[in-house]
C-alpha cells in the first residue's frame, strides 16, 4: 500500500501499512471503546487555577501523594492571593515537608506563576496554550492538562501513558517525541473526543496496557492493536525517539 502524508506527518514512520482512511476509522473506534470503558467521571476539576498547581506538584509524582498534598496547600494557602504573596522559601519548605521531589523548584514555580496570573492577567489563568507555556513550570503537557481538565477546551495532554498507549495501538509512529504524538493523535481523532483521551489513556495505562507486560488478552482494544498482532513490539519502542 502507497504510504503518504497529512500535513507535517508521515506513515512512513509506522512499523505497518495502513492509509490516513483506515487509521482515522480505527482510532475513531478507539476512542469510542474507551469512552465506554472509562466513562467522564471526575474528568474536570473546573478551577484552571488549581488545575494548573496540581500538575506542577505532579511532575515526577505518584498521583495518590499529588492528590493529598494539593488538598493540604489549598487548605493552607486558601487561593492565588495568598499563595502569591507567600515567600518562596516558605512555598519550599511545605512542600519538601509533604514529601514534594524537586520541592525547590517546584515551589518557586508555584509562587512565581501565581505572581505572573496575579500581575499580568488580573487573577485569571490565561486560555491560551502559547501564554500558559510562557508561564514558570507549564511544559506543554501542563498547558494541555490545564485546557482540558481545567477549562474544559478539546485539548490532548501527552503524559507518559498517552504516549506509550498511543505508539502501541500505531496511532503515533513508535519513535517521535511526544509534542509529535499529539499532532498524530490530533490528526487522527475527531476534535469532539480530544478532551477524552488523556482522561481514558490513563486510566487503561494504570489497569490494563501498563508499561511492562500489558494485559492484551484481557483488553477491549485488542482487535483494534497492532501491538497485540506483533505488528509494533517493544523493541520498535525502545531508544531514540
Ligand atoms: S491490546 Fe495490549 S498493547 Fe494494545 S492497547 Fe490493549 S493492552 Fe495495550
Amino acid at each position: 500500500m502507497a504510504k503518504a502524508k497529512s500535513g507535517s506527518l508521515s506513515l512512513e514512520k509506522f512499523t505497518f501499512d495502513e492509509s490516513w482512511e483506515e487509521k482515522r476509522k480505527r482510532a475513531e473506534r478507539i476512542v469510542e471503546i474507551l469512552m465506554e470503558t472509562y466513562p467522564r467521571e471526575k474528568l474536570l476539576i473546573g478551577d484552571p487555577y488549581r488545575t494548573l498547581v496540581h500538575c506542577i506538584i505532579s511532575q515526577r509524582m505518584r498521583d495518590e501523594v499529588t492528590y493529598k498534598v494539593w488538598e493540604r496547600l489549598f487548605e493552607k494557602y486558601r487561593d492565588i492571593q495568598v499563595i502569591a504573596s507567600t515567600p518562596i522559601g516558605e512555598m519550599q519548605e511545605f512542600l519538601r515537608k509533604n514529601g514534594v521531589g524537586l520541592w525547590k523548584t517546584k515551589g518557586e514555580w508555584i509562587v512565581k506563576a501565581s505572581r505572573i496570573i496575579l500581575e499580568k492577567y488580573g487573577g485569571r489563568v490565561p486560555d491560551d496554550i502559547g501564554e500558559l507555556m510562557r508561564l514558570p513550570g507549564i511544559g506543554r503537557k501542563c498547558a494541555n492538562i490545564v485546557l482540558a481538565y481545567g477549562f474544559g477546551r478539546q485539548a490532548i495532554p501527552v503524559d507518559t501513558h498517552v504516549n506509550r498507549i498511543s505508539k502501541r495501538l500505531g496511532l503515533a509512529p513508535p519513535r517521535v517525541q511526544p509534542e509529535k504524538v499529539e499532532e498524530y493523535l490530533a490528526e487522527l481523532i475527531p476534535r469532539e473526543k480530544w478532551i477524552y483521551v488523556n482522561h481514558a489513556m490513563v486510566n487503561h495505562g494504570k489497569r490494563i496496557c501498563n508499561p511492562i507486560r500489558p494485559k492484551c488478552e484481557n483488553c477491549p482494544l485488542r482487535e483494534l492493536c497492532p501491538y497485540a498482532k506483533g505488528m509494533v513490539t517493544d523493541e520498535d519502542l525502545k531508544g531514540r525517539r
